[in-house]
């Protein structure tokens, strides 16, 4: 029954944790359902074993008797209320502007896992997990996106009661209204009596007389449901917004929450430094010499700047305020970094008049 999880992540069984984080974040990507090519079987082995492999203690537990045991916080600790209607209550930095942060994945993970611990499975929905593209400019600016996830969700015609609006409920036999039945577990170390959820009445402990037409007594049911997310102003490629209570619903508790990985578009010529917008600009040697005035495109529109006379090569100007909003509202720099066209080829007068500068010392 136990599988190899070493097999699994294609590690050695005395693979270091670092080797072990490396073989589980390949393959998550690579069997991320989300991906063409996806797995969702092989993306849910692989965490299953990371889930494991990771944990000093659960790993213990592994080397020695092929599986593990549970003993820590209860089912959902550590989450919090309802979904903040704004949007932004939800939003995690994932202080990673590269790539997807792994540890806010872990927490995804972390709750498949929970998910098989016996009562947990009806009082909170799965969290499930998906990613979108925007543009370099929204995410200086922030946007509002609508996605479309096809997802369980608790079914509002009954409110997840499993009965026709107005029916009356009767007690379930199976468990007499107690939502739970005993069990008993034959593991390696001998039996034990577990409590597992009723199935008769999906541990709600009572059965409609009439079902709900809608989602035939299930409570729940699939659907396309429409999120509105609000990508906040700064946001960084690979960040992660975790909205709360946007996961799958269940039929009677907390939905799960939905974690969407926002991925930003390069930009044709500008680029991000933390909280500045960068780019090069090119000037003519006799601008550099003389000085000039230059308009520059800011994502905020035109805005022109004086470039000193003897500038050099490698100086930066800076457009105070166009850059990136960070928290509070404050907004980085727009940096313009000079660099000196020096021309290939000049006319004879040209040449003549450089050669008289070389000989003033120039
Ligand atoms: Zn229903």
């Amino acid at each position: 029954m136990a599988k190899d999880y070493y097999s699994v992540l294609g590690v050695e069984k005395k693979a270091s944790k670092d080797e072990i984080k490396k073989a589980f974040h390949k393959l998550a990507h690579k069997h991320h359902p989300d991906k063409p090519g996806g797995n969702d079987a092989k993306f849910k082995e692989v965490n299953e074993a990371y889930q494991i492999l990771s944990d000093d203690k659960k790993r213990a537990q592994y080397d020695q008797y092929g599986q593990t045991f549970d003993g820590g916080a209860g089912p959902g600790a550590g989450y919090g209320g309802g979904f903040d209607p704004s949007g932004f209550g939800g939003f995690q930095w994932s202080g990673s502007a590269e790539g997807f942060d792994m540890n806010d994945l872990g927490d995804i993970f972390g709750d498949f896992f929970n998910q098989g611990q016996g009562r947990s499975r009806t009082r909170r929905g799965r969290d499930i997990s998906t990613e979108i593209t925007i543009s370099f400019r929204d995410a200086v600016f922030g946007a509002e996106r609508h996605i479309v996830i096809g997802k369980v969700s608790q079914c509002d015609t009954c409110d997840g009661s499993g009965a026709k609006p107005g029916t009356k409920l009767s007690t379930c036999k199976s468990c007499n209204g107690k939502g739970t039945i005993h069990e008993t577990k034959r593991t390696i170390l001998g039996s034990f009596a577990t409590e597992v959820v009723c199935s008769t009445c999906r541990g709600q402990g009572k059965i409609p007389d009439e079902q709900c037409g809608t989602c035939r007594g299930a409570g729940v049911r699939k659907a396309d449901s429409e999120i509105t997310v609000h990508v906040p102003a700064g946001i960084a490629d690979g960040q992660v917004i975790r909205m709360t209570g946007m996961g799958e619903g269940v039929a009677q508790g907390e939905a799960g929450d939905l974690y969407i990985k926002i991925n930003v578009s390069h930009h044709a010529y500008i680029r991000r430094e933390g909280s500045n917008l960068v780019i090069n600009h090119s000037i003519k040697l006799t601008d550099a010499i003389l000085g000039a005035s230059h308009t520059i495109e800011t994502l905020d529109g035109p805005v022109t700047i004086k470039i000193p006379e003897g500038i050099n090569h490698g100086d930066i100007l800076r457009i105070k305020e166009k850059g990136v909003t960070t928290g509070r509202g404050k907004r980085g720099d727009f940096l313009v970094k000079v660099s000196i066209d020096i021309p290939k080829k000049l006319s004879k007068k040209a040449l003549e008049e450089i050669k008289k500068l070389r000989e003033e010392g120039y």
